[in-house]
């Protein structure tokens, strides 16, 4: 294999494709490139529609799963009891080939997407996704991939090849007991220092990394701290979740969640801070910065400070369902729509309509009705 170009293997789900396009390309891989070209230029020269909903919220982001299946157990997530051996997962028939994502991508660009995300359940787990992202990172569009870094350490440097620019880790713990705790696993193979070497290989790699800690009341508290002093003065920013109640499997309680404000409390009282502004509309972290010159953090306040107001995000699942809320019942089946033929037009249609009319805004309307109904799972529409 010629070192700037990755090939898919024979029985992968898309064409061989060139990560940095030689001279000598074939007629229709210069089409596609003319055509990308043609969609980043229309897209950086801000020649796109922006469409809002019925609070005037803008469709930015687009968050694609890529697998439902996961090789972590998280008990805030997939619980083992319920996402067991016989769970049915997803066909590989359902799932969106990497062609129908680009496809889906490429039609819904010119909506005003700035920014993709591949998720899942866990992405790494997909085969080739660095041919995915190869694709992808021919639009020129900020791009980044959310994992739980198991797997870092073997895919960090061919991602970073075929165009990924950030990658955030999720990382719950710094002991080996507490990582287990968090996730599951009791596989000896998997231990916390993998997921350290991958976030090592994914700096190596040029990658920016962010790290992100769900926080659970009584179960990893202990680590905020831990987690503060491990990545301060690196430049990762460290990054901490309230525990949500997504999905119908994790048994979520408020007296489970630490709040964003006890978070900070924690860190200020040993580590002041000062908040900083948030680098662009709808981002989900409040930011802060050590007034030591330490670093940045972010807090995600899902619970106790929702931000609905902003929330620019549309997620496709893994069999190309849209969700226009990560508390969704329901999905719209794009896989449908872009398996009986339509023209990117015909796509864009589909995902206007959805869009006027969303207006989900689950976390400020939080209640003890809605906790308890129906909910699609985080490890199938992606995080
Ligand atoms: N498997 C990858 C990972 O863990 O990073 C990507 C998918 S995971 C669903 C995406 C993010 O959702 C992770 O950062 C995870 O910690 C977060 N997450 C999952 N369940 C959560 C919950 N109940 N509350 C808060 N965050 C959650
Ligand atoms: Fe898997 Fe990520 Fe969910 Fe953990 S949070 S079970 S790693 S999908
Ligand atoms: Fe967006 Fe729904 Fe989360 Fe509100 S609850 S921020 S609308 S995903």
């Amino acid at each position: 294999m010629a070192p700037s170009r990755i090939m898919a293997e024979a029985d992968s789900d898309s064409p061989a494709l060139p990560i940095f396009p030689t001279i000598a390309i074939s007629v229709p891989e210069a089409v596609r490139l003319g055509f990308k070209i043609g969609i980043a230029y229309h897209h950086a020269t801000g020649m796109s529609e922006s469409i809002t909903d019925t609070f005037g919220r803008r469709l930015r982001d687009l968050r694609i799963s890529v697998t439902d299946r996961c090789n972590f157990r998280c008990r805030y997530c997939m619980p083992r009891e319920k996402f067991a051996e016989d769970f049915e997962f997803l066909r590989r028939e359902m799932l969106l080939s990497f062609e129908e994502i680009n496809r889906c991508v490429a039609a819904l660009l010119p909506l005003g997407v700035e920014k993709v995300r591949i998720t899942g359940g866990e992405p790494l787990l997909r085969r080739d996704l660095a041919n995915l992202v190869a694709m992808l990172s021919a639009y020129g569009i900020d791009m980044a991939l959310t994992t739980n870094g198991a797997l870092l350490s073997k895919y960090a440097l061919v991602l970073s090849k075929a165009g990924l620019n950030r990658v955030t880790v999720s990382l719950d713990a710094l002991d080996d007991e507490t990582f287990r705790g968090m996730n599951d696993m009791n596989d000896k193979k998997m231990s916390l220092q993998q997921i350290l070497n991958g976030i090592e290989s994914a700096t190596d790699a040029g990658l920016e990394v962010k790290i992100n800690c769900v926080v659970r009341a009584g179960v990893n508290e202990h680590v905020i701290l831990q987690l503060v002093e491990y990545f301060r003065h690196t430049p990762h920013v460290l990054r901490f979740i309230e525990f949500m109640d997504v999905g119908m499997t994790n048994e979520w309680r408020w007296d489970e969640v630490v709040t964003s404000e006890r978070i900070l409390s924690i860190i200020g009282e040993v580590y002041p801070l000062n908040p900083i502004k948030r680098s662009y509309p709808g981002e989900v972290a409040e930011r802060y910065l050590f007034a030591d010159g330490g670093g940045e953090i972010g807090i995600i306040s899902s619970v106790s400070k929702p931000f609905c107001g902003d929330c620019s995000r549309a997620r496709i699942s893994a069999d190309g369902k849209i969700y226009t809320c990560l508390f969704a019942a329901e999905g719209h089946d794009l896989r449908e729509v872009i398996r009986g033929g339509a023209s990117d037009e015909e796509v864009r249609e589909f995902m206007r309509n959805i869009w006027h009319h969303r207006d989900d805004r689950y976390s400020e309307l939080r209640s003890a009705t809605t906790t308890t109904a129906e909910k699609i799972e985080m490890s199938y529409i992606g995080g």
